[in-house]
């Protein structure tokens, strides 16, 4: 849904300068490392509304979504769900924000039972956190099938007897089960077909316009992001690098890791030119990352400043941006 469109801008989530670490051991005898796996991510979501979160594989992503759904606690920052501080929260207040933030995953396959049938998988939810009769739990199951587009006479059938789209139908219907504000959207469509991510996200896009559900959109795939997000943040090695409207930030990107993923993205507009921008050497290793800049090793525009100092994010027109480029005004088109 885009910004013109949302129905209620009411804040549900908050995070500020949101960090996780994990000390990890090469070895039995090694002494344990750091890995930063997600440093400094700050960012506000609405209701009716979608950020999404991109980035390659290994950018923090996935850390940032175990911290919101609550499977983790941040190393420092702090994090506000439904006007509640959840960083420092009891085990009661976090059990019942439980019910306000669901996950979607990318595999239906992985995380639907296989050996319960849909009205089962559907209905426990409700057995688990409400105190609905047998018979209520069933209406609303139903009722939640039909709203995705599943049909009465799925209820008694098993996972396995459905195909990746229809899977994921499912998996967005549990999640829904219990009236959640936000839903983590962790790469949901990556593993389906074109055609039916296509599907999928019209259906996300109603639900969300329905139920005026907060989505936090997680994806490494610019093109789907395009389709859904009002606001995007780019992240690079567990830093946010560029966050913007969806708007500037496919208009007008700014850091030099933006301009390399949407100029390895096909664009739907044939007369939009942008040179390509080839995305060369790895990810680094996060238990080692470079000086400065993280991805100065593999930035065209690097300079001696970005080798020994960590740029910050900083307003940049209409968006924010960590890149001392930016600031100097180096980067022009
Ligand atoms: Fe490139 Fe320097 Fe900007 Fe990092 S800070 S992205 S190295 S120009």
């Amino acid at each position: 849904m885009n910004q013109a469109q949302t129905q209620d801008q009411t804040q549900v989530l908050k995070a500020v300068d949101l960090t996780r670490h994990y000390a990890v051991r090469r070895s039995p005898f090694s002494k344990p490392a750091t890995v930063k796996a997600l440093g400094g991510a700050s960012f506000i979501l609405n209701a009716g509304q979608t950020l999404a979160v991109v980035g390659e594989s290994g950018c923090g992503k996935s850390t940032l979504a175990r911290l919101v759904t609550l499977i983790e606690k941040p190393t420092s920052g702090t994090l506000e769900i439904g006007g509640l501080e959840v960083t420092s929260a009891g085990q009661q207040t976090i059990k019942s924000l439980h019910k306000t933030v669901q996950i979607v995953f990318q595999d239906p396959y992985g995380s639907l039972n296989p050996r319960q049938k849909i009205g089962t998988i559907l209905q426990e939810p409700l057995k688990i956190n409400t105190n609905l009769s047998a018979a209520e739990r069933r209406a609303a199951a139903e009722k939640m099938m039909a709203r995705v587009g599943l049909r009465p006479e799925h209820y008694d059938r098993y996972p396995h007897m459905f195909s990746g789209g229809q899977r994921q139908r499912i998996a967005i219907a549990r999640a829904l089960m219990l009236n959640p504000k936000i839903v983590i959207l962790d790469e949901p469509v990556s593993a389906l077909d074109v055609s039916i991510q296509a599907q999928v996200l019209n259906l996300l896009a109603d639900l969300q316009e329905e139920f005026n559900l907060a989505f936090l959109f997680i994806s490494h795939d610019l093109s789907v992001v395009r389709h859904i997000a009002d606001e995007v943040i780019v992240m690079y090695l567990g830093r946010p690098v560029e966050h913007g409207s969806r708007d500037e930030i496919f208009a007008n990107p700014q850091h030099p890791y933006t301009r390399a993923l949407l100029s390895a993205t096909p664009m739907a507009d044939p007369n939009r030119k942008r040179a390509r921008i080839k995305l060369t050497g790895e990810l680094p290793s996060p238990i080692n990352p470079p000086s400065g800049c993280p991805f100065h090793p593999r930035c065209h525009y690097a300079k001696d400043r970005c080798r020994q100092e960590v740029p910050v994010m900083q307003p940049a027109g209409a968006s924010q941006v960590s890149c001392h480029g930016v600031e100097e005004g180096r980067i022009t088109d």
